[in-house]
């Protein structure tokens, strides 16, 4: 083992970046292999193709006659490709997506051949999916779950397949993936919507929620990964000493990007240029080795659909430049962790982000409306959307001691601190004309269409508004944009559906005109969400303090965080706004529970493992070395050998002491799991992993990496920090 390490890094150091040969133009390459409108209008008849606009845009059904069309056409196109095979590709509840390809080929007897792929097979599968989590929902004896085509989300090449993106439902409907109840909360925010716009411009018959992630990652050698055996099994170290250096100089963030990384990333952006996935920035971020890739923002179900693709091609490609991609919330204790922060807007058919400011009071109306409910909702579900993005490597960020903090709050910086603060003001009831010019010259009209605090934004806020969208900061790297984008677009879209109610009686019963009704709403909001609005600094004590006072939730932990996902308000909410049932809700509670129960327990066995195997075994050889030389001392030097051997005999006893702490926690440690893995109960069992299991972790880790710091280094079996992250 200890040969691993250095072969792996003599490996690394010899590695030299890729070539990329870029001949054609980025805009040239862009959506190749995507079967897009120009393709469609290509490779279909009229009426095939009228029908995919028609379901994309209005949700449409597709008739089975017509889908013979298109899969026609499809296939058609993709066999010009070079294309053999097709899969629906979908996005089960284990995080990764999922596929089987299936070839064009078939028989038709007679020894002879055709490629086919019908209406049928483009509409809807079976896949033998039967160890897909499920959360009890399809039980294997009862039915099998099937996918079905999801027209809004372009099918693509990959390889020499295509892909059709699709839901993945049990027999009764019931969602059984991420995709279905995203599509159902983008469906219900749509709707309510809509309805507010119409306050202000009647012209507006369909809102999209708009989608920009951005992805940050850690890129280490193939070779390096594969000499720690926890970041193979875990995704991160679950030992090792922090480096001399680390991110303190700040001079990897936003630095020259190391040659290999690039050549990386220009492969990348290739292959997402093809796909159509838009890909426009990259940079290195905080720590070293981190890097960060964003696109232009899309519709929210696209978007969603393009991260997991990205994942799995960032996966892919890095196997060409040696590199292992690490999603991992925390790879690497003390340094800087990822996330993929989730910029989100809404945007209307005629081309208008309600969450820019516009140029004329009547837009600023809209604005503010739209700011104001997506605050107030916030302010509502604070702990839902805390649970959205709860998971045991996500814990590392949020809880730990890391910016943004596990307590959910909204920044909006100090401009519109002000315009809200004039609103609040407003009236009680109808409001007289002078008042109403007031507002909307000196404050309505006020608002700047580019907001100055975007430049200076709180770094530390989990949710802040930066200008023309809202920007979720908390989700995890790893995570899979679809459960944020549920959560958000669900509870803004109900919160909407209040709204109107609230403006329309108003109008109705206090013949109030509807502008001031609209003012009246929002002022009664304004005040009651309040306490979710902080634009201090989110890391450290105060806040903690600050939050308690204002009663504020801090779910520090995954199993706290997630109870809020099954509680009466949450089932509640899905059911009216038709996004989830119960069963659909409770199922992914318990698959969720029970996934992290797993991470733990896989975590533990690794830690136990690496700390027996390789920490202790090493720490005695190193010992024994020790012990000799004493030995030999006291053969020259009798007497006064002591006075020549304090050192050694120093770091003998320290090694013994370290060795006996370890062996005691690991004994401790796997007493406990045995305890939590008796338990029935997957809300209990989770509990007894994160509170009697999991603090077992950071003992052994400090006894191990004590150990690695007075251990020879050329008897140390694990690659070190320094050598993870710094070897390029
Ligand atoms: P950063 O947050 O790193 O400073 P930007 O503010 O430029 O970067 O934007 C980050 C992300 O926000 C990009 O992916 C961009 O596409 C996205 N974005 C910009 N406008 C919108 C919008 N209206 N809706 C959703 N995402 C948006
Ligand atoms: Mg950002």
């Amino acid at each position: 083992m200890a040969i691993l390490r250095f072969q792996a890094l003599k490996e690394t150091l010899n590695r030299k970046p890729v070539k990329i040969d870029e001949t054609d133009r980025r805009s040239e390459l862009f959506g190749r292999n995507v079967f897009n409108e120009t393709v469609m209008r290509q490779f279909l008849t009229k009426e095939a193709y009228q029908s995919v606009k028609d379901a994309t845009l209005k949700g449409t059904k597709i008739s089975r006659g017509v889908a013979d069309h298109i899969s026609t056409g499809m296939k058609e196109w993709a066999i010009s490709k070079g294309v053999t095979h097709y899969t629906h590709w979908f996005q089960p509840l284990t995080g990764a997506t999922a596929e089987k390809h299936d070839a064009f080929f078939e028989t038709i007897g007679d020894g002879l051949a055709i490629e086919k792929f019908g209406g049928t097979q483009l509409v809807q599968q079976e896949p033998d999916a039967s160890s897909f989590p499920h959360g009890g929902i399809r039980n294997t004896f009862e039915a099998r779950g099937y996918t079905a085509w999801d027209p809004t989300s372009p099918a693509f090449i990959y390889g020499t397949t295509l892909c059709i993106p699709t839901v993945y439902v049990s027999y009764t409907g019931e969602a059984l993936d991420f995709k279905t109840p995203l599509l159902r909360a983008l469906q219900s925010v749509d709707s309510a919507a809509t309805a507010v716009c119409k306050y202000f411009d009647k012209n507006v018959t369909k809102v999209i929620a708009t989608l920009g992630w951005e992805q940050e990652y850690f890129l280490i050698d193939s070779a390096l990964y594969a000499s720690r055996p926890d970041l193979q099994l875990s995704g991160r170290t679950l030992l090792g000493h922090s480096p001399a250096k680390g991110q303190q100089l700040d001079d990897h963030y936003f630095g020259s990007i190391p040659s290999r990384a690039l050549a990386y990333m220009r492969d990348l952006e290739i292959e997402c240029m093809l796909l159509g996935i838009p890909v426009k920035t990259r940079h290195n971020e905080v720590a070293p080795n981190q890097f960060e890739l964003a696109p232009i923002f899309e519709e929210a179900n696209l978007a969603v659909d393009h991260n997991s693709l990205l994942m799995d091609v960032m996966d892919r490609v890095g196997e060409r430049h040696n590199f292992k991609v690490l999603f991992h919330e925390k790879p690497f204790a003390g340094i800087n962790g990822s996330g993929k922060h989730n910029n989100w807007s809404l945007s209307t058919d005629t081309g208008i982000n309600l969450l820019s400011p516009g140029s004329t009071p009547m837009k600023n109306l809209q604005f503010l409306a739209f700011f104001v409910n997506t605050i107030k909702a916030v302010h509502d579900h604070e702990e839902l959307l805390r649970a959205t993005i709860a998971s045991a490597s996500n814990d590392h960020r949020l809880g730990a001691n890391e910016a943004p903090p596990a307590i959910i709050s909204a920044f909006i910086g100090t401009q519109l601190t002000e315009v809200l603060n004039e609103l609040e003001k407003v009236t009680d009831g109808k409001l007289s004309p002078q008042e109403k010019t007031d507002l909307k010259l000196n404050v309505v009209g006020k608002i700047p269409e580019i907001l100055l605090d975007n430049t200076d934004r709180n770094r530390t806020s989990p949710f802040a508004f930066t200008g023309n969208k809202f920007e979720f900061r908390a989700v995890g790297s790893t995570a899979n944009c679809a459960n944020p984008m549920t959560v958000l677009n669900t509870i803004v879209a109900k919160q909407l559906k209040e709204f109107k109610k609230s403006v329309d009686a108003l109008v109705k019963d206090k013949k109030m005109k509807k502008d001031d009704a609209i003012f009246n709403v929002l002022r009664d909001y304004i005040k009651k969400s309040k306490k979710i609005r902080f634009e201090g600094d989110g890391y450290g004590e105060a806040w903690q303090q600050e939050a308690k006072k204002r009663g504020l939730s801090n779910n520090k932990t995954t199993p706290l965080a997630l109870r809020a996902k099954v509680s009466k308000q949450t089932i509640d909410l899905y059911k009216e706004m038709k996004v989830m049932n119960k069963r659909e809700v409770e199922a992914r509670y318990e698959i969720e529970l029970e996934d992290y129960s797993m991470r733990i327990q896989i975590e533990g066995r690794i830690l136990g493992d690496i700390a027996r195997n390789h920490v202790i075994p090493t720490a005695i050889r190193y010992q024994n070395v020790l012990i000799e030389n004493v030995r030999g001392l006291k053969e020259i030097f009798e007497k006064d050998f002591k006075k020549h051997s304090k050192e050694q005999i120093g770091i003998i006893e320290a090694i013994s002491g370290h060795i006996e702490h370890i062996n005691a926690d690991i004994n401790k440690m796997v007493d406990a799991r045995k305890k939590a893995n008796i338990i029935e109960d997957a809300e209990k069992r989770a509990v007894a992993y994160c509170d009697e299991v999991k603090p077992f972790f950071e003992e052994i880790r400090y006894h191990c990496d004590k150990l690695e710091l007075l251990v020879d280094d050329e008897t140390w079996p694990l690659t070190k920090y320094r050598e993870l992250l710094f070897t390029r």
